[in-house]
C-alpha cells in the first residue's frame, strides 16, 4: 500500500494559525501530514510539531555538504532541524531560479543517500499542454533528473504540479490529474521497474483546495496533495487532511 501525503507548501510566507492543524494531529494510518516553512522557521515550527505527527521539511537543498556556496543550505543542516522532507525542483525553482533538469539531479541523488526524502516536483507550463506536449515535457523531467539513480528509488515521492495551475486558482480535472500520475507511473515502471513503481507516492499539486480536493484525491493514481496557497490558512489546510483522512478510512 502506498503512503499518502498531505504537504503544505509555504514558499516565501508564513501560515495564519498552525492551532487547527496541529489539534488534528492524530496518527491516522499510512497518511503523512508535513509542513514546508521557510528556513528561517524550521526551528519555531519543528518545536511547535515536536509532540504531533506532522512532519516538517525543506523547501529546497543544495548537493554538497559544505563549502563556498553562499546563498545555498546543505543537508546536514536540515537534518538539524528535525527535516525529513526537502521539496527539489518545484516549477518556482526550475523558472525564477533557472534551475536545470541536471541540477535538479544532482540533488536528487545526494538526497537519496540520506535519510531525508524528496518531494521531486515535475509539471509542464500552460503553453506545452496547449501544444499537448505535457506527457514529453513530463517524461523528459523525469527521465533527465532520475537517470542514473541506483538506489533507494524508494523514497523518492514525485509531485505533479502542472505549472498553470500553481497559485492560478485553476486545478487540472480529475482527469487530467489521474492520466498524468498514470503516465508517470508507467515512466517509473520503464526506469525502476514496475514493483518500485508501484510503491512510489505520486502526489498533485495545483490550485489543490478544501472544495477540489475530495475529487482529485479519489482518484487511483493520486496518493495525496501538495497545498501551496490553501496551506497559509489552518482552518483550510486542517479541511483538506480531513477530506483526505476520511478517504482512507
Ligand atoms: C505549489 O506551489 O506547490 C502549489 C501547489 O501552490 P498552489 O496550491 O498555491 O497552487
Amino acid at each position: 500500500m502506498r503512503k499518502i501525503y498531505v504537504a503544505g507548501n509555504w514558499k516565501m510566507n508564513l501560515i495564519d494559525d498552525i492551532t487547527p492543524v496541529v489539534q488534528i494531529s492524530k496518527n491516522v494510518k499510512n497518511l503523512e501530514i508535513i509542513i514546508f516553512p521557510p528556513f528561517t522557521h524550521l526551528q519555531k515550527y519543528s518545536e511547535i510539531l515536536n509532540k504531533t505527527n506532522i512532519k516538517i521539511g525543506a523547501q529546497n537543498v543544495f548537493y554538497e555538504d559544505r563549502g563556498a556556496f553562499t546563498g545555498e543550505i546543505s543537508y546536514k543542516f536540515l537534518e538539524e532541524f528535525g527535516v525529513k522532507y526537502v521539496v527539489i525542483g518545484h516549477s518556482e525553482r526550475r523558472n525564477i531560479f533557472k534551475e536545470s533538469d541536471e541540477l535538479i539531479s544532482l540533488k536528487l541523488k545526494k538526497i537519496l543517500k540520506t535519510d531525508i526524502k524528496p518531494i521531486f516536483c515535475v509539471g509542464e507550463k500552460e503553453q506545452e499542454r496547449n501544444l499537448n506536449k505535457q506527457k514529453i515535457v513530463v517524461e523528459n523531467q523525469l527521465k533527465i533528473s532520475l537517470g542514473g539513480i541506483e538506489n533507494n528509488f524508494k523514497n523518492i515521492i514525485i509531485a505533479y504540479e502542472p505549472v498553470w495551475a500553481i497559485g492560478t486558482g485553476k486545478n487540472a480535472t480529475p482527469f487530467d490529474a489521474q492520466e498524468m500520475h498514470q503516465f508517470i507511473r508507467e515512466q517509473l515502471s520503464t526506469l525502476f521497474g514496475k514493483n518500485i513503481a508501484y510503491q512510489i507516492s505520486i502526489i498533485y499539486g495545483g490550485s489543490v483546495n478544501d472544495e477540489n480536493a475530495k475529487d482529485l484525491f479519489r482518484e487511483d493514481d493520486v496518493d495525496g496533495l501538495f497545498v501551496g496557497g490553501a496551506s497559509l490558512k489552518g482552518e483550510k489546510f486542517k479541511k483538506i487532511i480531513e477530506i483526505v483522512e476520511k478517504q482512507i478510512i
